[in-house]
């Protein structure tokens, strides 16, 4: 499924005629070696393409349209190098519609001390330029990213690169297409939420399918292909009897194995990214979707479970931005459990009835079938394991009844202190910045869900310029969160967003 596109990025310098050619040649110059060297670094995702110096209102208003046009285009980074009067901006900012990235930095890193003289000062006045462009950005009340410093600083070209994946989460978020089976949880409100005005934000088209629609496709998936999938679960993970009849437990895989097959020939049929289940509505389905729905998930699906769309396309978003990053540890959806208490060991272990991403697991991977408490069906069989350690970010995004706001915490995950040989399901476990008491009650007053959408490979960041790219109150809870000032901006957004 994942499908990166072979996305780029526009380099456009800013200058105009003032200082004659000259000048102008060096400028494209520099921004070529720029260009090129940001290219060879190898820490960007996406390639930066080269564009002519834009020192007229035409040739702006002329490079945004095509940008806008150019499928292969996820965003526009502006330079400024000498001066370019900011008016001549205003027509083509008015008309972009992708994501811009201001990089306000110099071609040279230190002041040339013995022979600085005025043309030198002319030709590189970018502390200049980029004022008089980033006050029309502002007066125009344009979203975009600003990043600062020299541009050989690595510092610098990962907040490109992560912005990169920002930009491609903005791109890609109209392409997401989310197939629901049935309806809500009934009585859950959480989950809930206004689709059609989450086309309208975010692009995302929503559609519900009577279960047995694609009931019929699992139960058209032929002998052999169940086979065929059955035995590459059979020799990729662990096979947990404990205690059941082998022939009887491979029947109960192989009813998740044409689940699997079943859902993703609908799913690639008609074009859909992200797929929600309803563990009680399940139709003719033998078993609720475990081992299949987690397969498919680290096949690069979004998932949500009880009618959860907004989770399901959150997922979707996070592993599209993810996909192809260096040693990502993978993106999942979760939900909050139950809590470990204990001074100094408080943690929140999440997990789900079945439904968590492998991307996320660390260590051996088991299947096991065990009884379901909830619903009438067949004991489902699930993908068993635990989560990698490290820094990650929970979100949720939630229907506040007259908008949208996206809920990000730091995390950090952990190990539990012993085994869980009893708890037959994926399981992470995490305490969330500042800490277990800040964070939750943070997390409270915010009102943010109990299924979040998990990543170990995007920073708060990265969601909150995607947020603000999107039109929408980002809130974070992390290391500097205080209770008060957070009470303080969420009064704010009720103002700023209404
Ligand atoms: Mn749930």
């Amino acid at each position: 499924m994942i499908t990166k596109k072979d996305y780029k990025f526009w380099f456009c310098t800013g200058s105009q005629d003032l200082y004659g050619d000259e000048c102008l040649k060096n400028v494209a110059e520099h921004a070529k070696i720029i260009v090129d060297k940001l290219n060879a670094t190898g820490i960007l995702p996406y390639e930066l393409v080269w564009k002519p110096t834009l020192i007229t209102n035409e040739l702006i208003r002329k490079t945004f349209n095509e940008a806008n046009l150019d499928e292969n285009c996820a965003g526009v980074i502006t330079w400024m190098h000498t001066f370019s009067p900011a008016k001549s901006w205003i027509l083509g900012l008015q008309e972009y519609k992708k994501p811009l990235l201001h990089l306000h930095t110099q071609f040279n890193e230190e002041i040339p001390y013995d022979t600085i003289d005025m043309d030198f000062m002319n030709e590189n006045q970018s502390a200049h330029g980029d004022r008089e462009y980033g006050h029309i950005v502002s007066r125009m009340r344009i979203e975009r990213k600003v990043v600062v410093g020299h541009w050989s600083d690595p510092g610098v070209v990962k907040r490109i690169a992560g912005w990169m994946l920002t930009a491609v989460g903005v791109i890609e978020s109209s392409h997401i297409r989310v197939m629901r089976v049935a309806d809500n949880m009934r009585n859950v409100a959480v989950t809930e939420g206004d689709k059609v005005e989450a086309q309208i934000k975010f692009g995302w088209e929503i559609d519900a399918y009577p279960v047995n629609e694609i009931a019929e496709r699992v139960s058209d998936v032929s002998e052999a292909d169940i086979n065929t999938l059955v035995e590459e679960y059979y020799d990729k993970y662990e096979i947990l009897l404990e205690g059941r009849d082998e022939k009887e437990f491979r029947e109960h895989v192989a009813v998740q194995a044409a689940i699997e097959i079943g859902f993703e020939r609908f799913l690639e049929e008609k074009n859909y990214s992200a797929i929600v289940t309803h563990f009680g509505d399940l139709g003719a389905l033998k078993q609720l979707p475990g081992l299949s729905i987690q397969r498919l998930m680290e096949k690069g699906y979004g998932f949500g479970a009880e009618g959860d769309w907004k989770v399901a396309a959150m997922v979707r978003l996070m592993k599209i931005m993810t996909a192809g990053v260096k040693d990502a540890k993978g993106t999942s959806m979760l939900e909050d459990y139950t809590y470990n208490l204990v001074k100094g060991k408080e943690g929140i272990l999440e997990a789900h009835m079945l439904e968590i991403c492998p991307t996320i697991a660390d260590g051996p991977i088991s299947i096991k079938c065990c009884p379901l408490s909830m619903g009438d069906r067949e004991d489902p069989a699930r993908l068993v394991f635990t989560s990698k350690e490290g820094h990650g970010i929970a979100v949720s995004l939630i229907d506040l009844g007259n908008r949208f706001r996206l809920i990000i915490n730091d995390v950090e995950c952990k190990k539990v202190e012993k085994p869980m040989p009893k708890l037959p399901v994926a399981t992470a476990f995490w305490t969330p910045e500042p800490d277990m008491y800040v964070g939750a009650e943070a997390w409270i007053l915010a009102g943010g869900a109990h299924h979040t959408a998990f990543t170990y490979d995007l920073t708060a960041e990265q969601m909150g310029d995607w947020a603000s790219m999107m039109g929408i109150e980002a809130v974070y809870i992390d290391k500097d969160t205080k209770i008060r000032d957070f009470k303080r901006d969420l009064a704010l957004g009720e103002v700023f967003y209404r």
